[in-house]
């Protein structure tokens, strides 16, 4: 039996990875502060003997004696990580050195919860690893950007310098059930404006390109990743390469809820990246993987949950 700590793991992804690693039967260990967490997320999880909460913020030191570590705190949806922006950036790179020291004290193997938004408004497309990226280090997304981004070079130098046995996944957009009813993001947005039957608000004219992943495919990735040889360290992209354009996205949800919204355009928020679909030709090679849920499917999954929480 695997020790195993996820830090966010009362958020989004993080909750679908506690219950994977529970079912296959290992001892986790649960931090969050809440910040976008939820405890409704993890609560049927509670009864289980193997299970522990830990209420905490990951940029304050953290004493727990663990195997393997993924490393997911931090709010995802621009409108929560631009609240506090200061926090935001504390959380990756604080929280990434504390997270990388307590790796090291006890041996443990890191997997970085990374982000495709350390390409920034894409030049290469489809975005690999190798791409460096196109990001503004002073606008409203670079909290997180540039957040995620010295994490990455963090880990990069405590495997170089500490010999840490590392993984990072450059996620991309992954949607599915327990998003955050208000979280911001644009696949719970639609969907909860389509069950209201609100306007559907397509930021810009809607030609932005995105690359939609479904959580169940994406934890599989985390996994699979987390259980390669030590050589490997990525980045490696996690994503869906089926690209939509935002207005696709808006039309589909209509269609799949069968609402009476409409859609309306409102002003594109800065720095919004105009395209964005991974190349995943690394993760096939090295961990076998590639997201097997097309977007319908995912998105009436989606659907379904939200019908039940409002
Ligand atoms: P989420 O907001 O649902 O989850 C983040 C979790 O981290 C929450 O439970 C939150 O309370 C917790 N948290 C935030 N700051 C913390 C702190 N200082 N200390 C302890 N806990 C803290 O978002 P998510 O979509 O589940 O994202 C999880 C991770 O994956 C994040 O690191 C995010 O950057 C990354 N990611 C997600 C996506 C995506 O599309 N879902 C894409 C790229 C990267
Ligand atoms: N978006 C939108 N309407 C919304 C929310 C988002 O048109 O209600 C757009 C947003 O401008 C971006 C895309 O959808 O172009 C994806 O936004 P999200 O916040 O989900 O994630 P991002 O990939 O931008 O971090």
């Amino acid at each position: 039996m695997k020790r195993i700590l996820i830090t966010g793991g009362a958020g989004f992804l993080g909750s679908f990875l506690c219950e994977k690693l529970l079912s296959e039967g290992n001892d986790v260990i649960c931090v969050d502060n809440f910040y976008t967490g939820q405890k409704a997320n993890i609560a049927h999880l509670m009864s289980n003997p193997y299970f522990e909460i830990i209420r905490h913020d990951v940029c304050f030191p953290l004493y727990v004696e663990v195997d393997e570590i993924y490393n997911l705190a931090c709010p995802a949806s621009p409108i929560h990580y631009q609240f506090d922006p200061v926090q935001t950036t504390k959380t990756s790179v604080h929280g990434g050195i504390n997270m990388l020291g307590l790796a090291k004290r006890v041996k443990a193997k890191i997997l970085q919860a990374s982000t495709s938004e350390v390409y920034g408004d894409p030049l290469v497309h489809p975005q690999v690893e190798s791409y460096w990226g196109n990001v503004n280090p002073t606008g409203l997304r670079s909290c997180y950007d540039e957040g995620k981004r010295c994490a990455e070079t963090l880990f990069f130098d405590y495997h170089r310098q500490h010999k840490l046995r590392i993984k990072v996944a450059r996620i991309f957009n992954t949607y599915g059930p327990r998003m955050h009813l208000r979280d911001g993001r644009v696949v719970s947005n639609f969907i909860v404006q389509a069950l209201r039957d609100e306007d559907i608000t397509v930021y810009g004219e809607g030609n932005q390109t995105r690359s939609f992943c479904y959580v169940d495919d994406l934890i599989d990735g985390f996994i699979r990743l987390m259980n390669t040889p030590d050589d490997i360290t990525g980045p490696v992209n996690l994503g869906n390469p089926s690209e939509f354009t935002i207005l696709e996205l808006a039309q589909k949800v209509i269609a799949l809820t069968g609402s009476r919204s409409k859609i309306v355009n409102k002003p594109l928020p800065p720095d919004d990246p105009v395209q964005r679909q991974p190349d995943i030709t690394l993760a096939k090679s090295k961990l076998n993987w590639q997201p097997k849920v097309p977007l319908e499917e995912g998105l009436k999954k989606t659907i379904e949950y939200f019908r039940q929480v409002i």
